[in-house]
This record gives structure tokens, sequence and C-alpha cells, in this order.
């Protein structure tokens, strides 16, 4: 599948409803501390399309990050062959509580280790504790 790009290399992001609302509801259970997960969908050609977010519940979150433990992956991929078998893992999501939207040295440490093709995408949620 050549996920491809558009003519000026972006790719498009086309975030559902349910998978905006699935982000919504799991950051705002706890406003403290970061939390996030991964996010399922498809590669279209030159976007993007997250269908649904999968919460790492095991992951530990701090006041200003986020580390996807072991046991969140373990966690994380029962969850996606379980109930998303036709989607793939498409990026993540992660809080930021009472601070900015961007990614910080450490989200982009996880960015390129974890998530590093073209095609895979980040989203950050500014919330207020
Ligand atoms: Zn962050």
């Amino acid at each position: 599948m050549g996920g491809g790009g558009t003519p000026d290399g972006l790719i498009r992001v086309l975030l559902a409803e349910s998978a905006r609302d699935a982000i919504a509801a799991h950051v705002a259970e706890d406003t403290t501390v970061e939390s996030g997960g991964v996010l399922v969908g498809e590669i279209l050609a030159g976007a993007v399309r997250v269908v649904g977010a999968i919460p790492a519940r095991q992951a530990a979150g701090a006041a200003t990050s986020l580390t996807f433990t072991h046991e969140a992956w373990d966690e994380v991929n029962s969850v996606l062959e379980a109930d998303w078998s036709d989607a793939r893992m498409v990026g993540w999501y992660h809080s930021h509580p009472g601070f900015g939207i961007f990614l910080s040295d450490y989200d982009q440490f996880i960015q390129s280790n974890f998530f590093s093709e073209p095609w895979q995408v980040s989203r950050a949620t500014r919330i207020s504790p």
C-alpha cells in the first residue's frame, strides 16, 4: 500500500468524530497527569483517516510526560488484535494538562522511535486541570 504524500509532502489527517470523542473522554479521566494511547485507522492517498483510539491505561503518566511501558504496549496490541483487526496503528495521542500544544523533546523521541512511518501522526490535546 503506497501511502504516498500530497505534492507538498504533507499528509492530511481525517479524524472521525468517534475517534475524537474517544480521545476526549480518555484524557478527561485524569487531568493532573498526561495520558494517551494509540490512534487506529487507515492510510489513503495523501491522507490518514483516524477511526478510533485505544487508551494506553498502563502507560506511565507524569505531569509533563507519558511513557509507553511494556505493559502499555501489551495492552494496546491485544486491543488492536481483538477489536481493530482491519485497521492499522496510524499514530498516537496524548494530553498536555495545562500547557500548550507542541511536541516536547521527549514526545519527538516517542515519535521517531515508535511511530516513525511517514503516515504515522501525533495528536496532542491541551486539557485544563
Ligand atoms: Zn507531550
